[in-house]
């Protein structure tokens, strides 16, 4: 195997550096799955692996929790050379060497083949953060939720999770109310599906009531905080909250009121250990019915490796729109 390129996150005396090194096998993590990685995509984990260090477990780490790509080699039968398959979440880009590389090895037990319908490229404009949009929108689904019901918010509405959650909602015939701090966005949330763009202000909790007037019937929140305090707040009857997400604060302070007299929903989404066999049924649902109408589109932008340290610092200062894809 001849030497690649790859970004990797280090951390010298407590600083945080991020390089472009070439590589050998032997850099990376073990795995049965030999991957030529042709697209790898920006998540805010990924932000935080390489630009703080927060959740990297181990340094140093080539980050990147997603990637998709085409097998060099398996030692595993249920994948051969050629096949075409992504890999997303598990310890990938935290703890085991992950997708800004242009080679990858994955053990066999976390690589999905790549569903018919999506290209690599699709399978990375939608990436993590919309496997976590379908994942909230199956759960509030799973809870009741129909389109015809009412106003669905959406916040952290111009990031990742939050544009691909809209698009897929508004394909689904819901009623989308976005959510974002950057109301200069309001054009290209409306132009993803959403019927209304607020302020997060307007969604942000300042006076700690436990119950106010019933606005939502359900919300995807990747921001957490005294915005989820806010939803919590002000959900409808038998409302439901998909959190996913800490981009605006972890700590919540709520009462059982909301629970106790609105029946409302608290539905927590995890992305990383969810289990194989239904992330495979997921992946599908990616791929036909639950395919973001916006891909190909002004949804995603494409950087190459040398971009990639200014972007991950971006998407920790929530400057950056839409989905980052990485072409390798
Ligand atoms: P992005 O940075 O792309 O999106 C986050 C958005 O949140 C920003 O674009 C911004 O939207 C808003 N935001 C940022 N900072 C603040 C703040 N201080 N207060 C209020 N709003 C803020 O990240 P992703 O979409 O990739 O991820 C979003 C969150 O979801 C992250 O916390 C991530 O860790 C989490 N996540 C969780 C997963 C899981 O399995 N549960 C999987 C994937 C992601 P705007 O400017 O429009 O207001």
């Amino acid at each position: 195997m001849e030497r690649f390129k790859a970004l990797v996150a280090d951390k010298q005396d407590d600083k945080m550096e991020m390089n472009i090194k070439e590589l050998g096998m032997e850099d990376l993590s073990e795995g049965e799955v030999v991957i030529r990685v042709a697209y790898s995509s920006v998540n805010y984990k990924d932000g935080m692996v390489g630009v703080t260090g927060a959740i990297a477990e181990t340094f140093p780490i080539i980050p990147g929790i997603d990637l998709a790509g085409t097998v060099i080699s398996s030692e595993d039968d249920r994948f051969k050379e050629g096949d075409e398959v992504i890999a997303t979440s598990y310890y990938i880009g935290t703890r085991h060497s992950g997708g800004f590389s242009e080679v990858a090895r994955i053990p066999a037990d976390w690589v999905v083949p790549l569903p018919e319908g999506l290209t690599k490229k699709e399978a990375m404009e939608i990436g993590t953060a919309g496997f976590t949009a379908a994942l909230s929108i199956q759960r509030l689904e799973d809870n009741g939720l129909e389109p015809g019901d009412g106003e669905v918010l959406v916040d952290g509405a111009s990031g990742g999770v939050g544009s691909i959650a809209i698009n897929m909602l508004a394909g689904k015939g819901y009623d989308v109310v976005a959510s974002t701090g950057r109301t200069e966005e309001a054009e290209y949330l409306k132009s993803l599906g959403a019927r209304k763009v607020i302020h997060r202000d307007e969604v942000t909790d300042t006076d700690g009531k436990s119950t106010r007037k019933r606005r939502w019937r359900a919300a995807i929140d990747p921001v957490g905080g005294k915005t989820l305090q806010y939803i919590l707040s002000s959900l409808d009857y038998g409302g439901s909250v998909a959190t996913c997400g800490l981009a605006g604060g972890v700590e919540v302070e709520t009462t059982v009121l909301p629970f106790i007299s609105r029946g409302i929903n608290w539905l927590g989404i995890d992305s990383v250990k969810y289990p194989m066999e239904k992330r495979l049924e997921v992946w599908e649902r990616l791929a036909g019915d639950m395919k973001p109408a916006a891909l190909g589109t002004h949804i995603a932008h494409e950087v190459t490796l040398e971009e990639l340290p200014d972007t991950l610092r971006d998407i920790l200062n929530g400057k950056v729109r839409g989905r980052v894809i990485v072409r390798l």
